[in-house]
C-alpha cells in the first residue's frame, strides 16, 4: 500500500473526466482543457476544496486552464532564462539559480503537487518549453566549492515530492558543508497536499540540528486553509521547522482588501508567518492574473498595516533578475525638515517626531 500522499499524487485530477467528478465544469474551462496543450492538475484533496458551481472560485482559477493563457501582451518570452541570469553567467549547473552573493536557489525536481496557472516558472514546469537538467549531486558539489554560500533555498518544482530518503540524503549532505548555515525549502505541499507531512518526513528533515530548515509555502486565498493544513504546519513546527508563506498577488483571487486581510490573519491563526507577497511576474501567458504594480502596496496600506497585527504583515516584492525589490506603501512620511518628521498613520492621523541628525 502506498502512503496516502503518494496515492494523492497517483490519482492527481488532471483530466476533464476526473474533474467532472468534483465540479460542474463551465464551457470556458472545458474549451481550455480540450484546446490548450499544457500540463495541469492538482491533488484530489485540493480539487475537493473547489466550489462545485462557481467558475470564479479562487481554487478553480488556480488549477484549471483558461483560454486567457493565450493572450500575452505583457509577458516576456524566455522569462525564466532572463530572470535567473542563465545566459549571462553560465558557469553554474542548471540546478543552481543565483542572484545574490550569499544564497542561491537549488532546483531539485520539475514536478509539482499542483500546476499553478499563475506559475512564474511556467515555461519550465507547466509548459515544459524550457529544458533544464537538475542533478542533485552536481548542485551539491557546486555549493561545496562556493564558500560564500551560507543559505540554500531548495526549490523546483516542488522539493517535497522527493521521497523521504532522497530528502534525508539532500539535507544531510547540505548539513555536512561547513559554510551552509541555513537550509530553506519552498513547497506548496503543506497547502495543496498536507498529507505529505508524515512522521517519515519529519524524521528525514526535522530535529534539533545546528543547521535549521525553514519552509516557505504558498497560500494565496483563505479558502485554501483547512484543519488538515493547520495540523501539517503544527507537525512541522513541532519538529523544529519554521513555516512562512509566500503568496502571489492574483487579480480576481486575492486583490481585494477583505480577502487580503483574511488571508494573512488566517495564516497566522494556523501558525504560518507571512513572509512575502509577490507581484505576479511577467512570465508569458499569465497577463490575466496581473494587477497594477502598486496594488500590493495599496493592499498592505489598506488591509494590513494598523488594521491587524504587524505579525501578519508580509513584505511586498517584485522578483527580478537582480533580486527582489520591495514595493512598500510610502504614505508614512508626510514631511521632513531640519527639526522634525511629520508622520501619518493608517487612519490618516498625523504625528511628529524629532529629526536626529
Ligand atoms: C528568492 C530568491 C532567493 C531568496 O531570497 P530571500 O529574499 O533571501 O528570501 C535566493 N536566490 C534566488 C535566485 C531567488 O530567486
Ligand atoms: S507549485 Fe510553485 S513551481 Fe509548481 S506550479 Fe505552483 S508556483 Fe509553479
Amino acid at each position: 500500500m502506498p502512503e496516502e500522499w503518494v496515492e494523492q499524487i497517483i490519482n492527481q485530477v488532471n483530466t476533464l473526466e476526473k474533474l467532472e467528478n468534483y465540479i460542474d465544469v463551465s464551457d470556458g474551462e472545458r474549451e481550455a482543457i480540450k484546446t490548450l496543450k499544457t500540463r495541469w492538475g492538482a491533488s484530489p484533496y485540493f480539487v475537493s476544496l473547489m466550489d462545485r458551481h462557481d467558475p470564479d472560485c479562487p481554487i478553480r482559477k488556480q488549477v484549471i486552464p483558461s483560454m486567457k493563457e493565450q493572450c500575452n501582451e505583457y509577458g516576456m518570452e524566455n522569462y525564466l532564462v532572463w530572470k535567473e541570469n542563465r545566459e549571462v553567467d553560465s558557469d553554474r549547473p542548471d540546478s543552481i539559480a543565483r542572484q545574490y552573493h550569499d544564497r542561491i536557489a537549488f532546483n531539485v525536481v520539475q514536478t509539482c503537487g499542483i500546476y499553478c496557472r499563475h506559475c512564474f516558472r511556467k515555461e519550465l514546469v507547466v509548459d515544459q518549453d524550457l529544458q533544464l537538467r537538475f542533478n542533485t549531486d552536481e548542485g551539491l558539489a557546486w555549493v561545496n566549492e562556493h564558500p560564500e554560500i551560507r543559505d540554500v533555498l531548495i526549490t523546483g518544482g516542488d522539493p517535497l515530492l522527493l521521497s523521504d530518503n532522497k530528502l534525508e540524503y539532500l539535507i544531510a549532505r547540505l548539513r555536512e558543508i561547513a559554510h551552509v548555515e541555513v537550509i530553506r525549502i519552498g513547497t506548496r505541499l503543506p497547502v495543496v497536499l498536507p498529507h505529505r507531512i508524515t512522521e517519515g518526513l519529519k524524521k528525514a528533515i526535522g530535529g534539533c540540528h545546528k543547521v535549521p530548515v525553514w519552509i516557505n509555502t504558498q497560500c494565496n486565498h483563505p479558502k485554501e486553509i483547512t484543519e488538515k493544513t493547520a495540523k501539517a504546519v503544527y507537525d512541522l513546527l513541532s519538529c523544529g521547522i519554521n513555516v512562512g508563506n509566500q503568496a502571489v498577488l492574483l487579480k480576481g483571487i486575492n486583490d481585494d482588501v477583505n480577502t487580503f486581510r483574511k488571508l494573512h490573519q488566517e495564516l497566522l491563526r494556523i501558525r504560518i508567518r507571512p513572509y512575502y507577497v509577490f507581484y505576479c511576474e511577467p512570465a508569458p501567458g499569465i497577463d490575466h492574473f496581473r494587477t497594477p504594480v502598486e496594488k500590493g502596496a495599496e493592499l498592505i496600506r489598506d488591509a494590513i498595516r494598523g488594521h491587524t497585527t504587524g505579525m501578519a504583515q508580509p513584505i511586498y516584492v517584485l522578483a527580478t533578475n537582480i533580486g527582489k525589490i520591495p514595493l512598500m506603501p510610502d504614505y508614512y512620511i508626510v514631511d521632513k525638515n531640519e527639526k522634525e518628521f511629520t508622520l501619518r498613520n493608517y487612519k490618516g492621523e498625523i504625528t511628529r517626531t524629532p529629526n536626529i541628525p
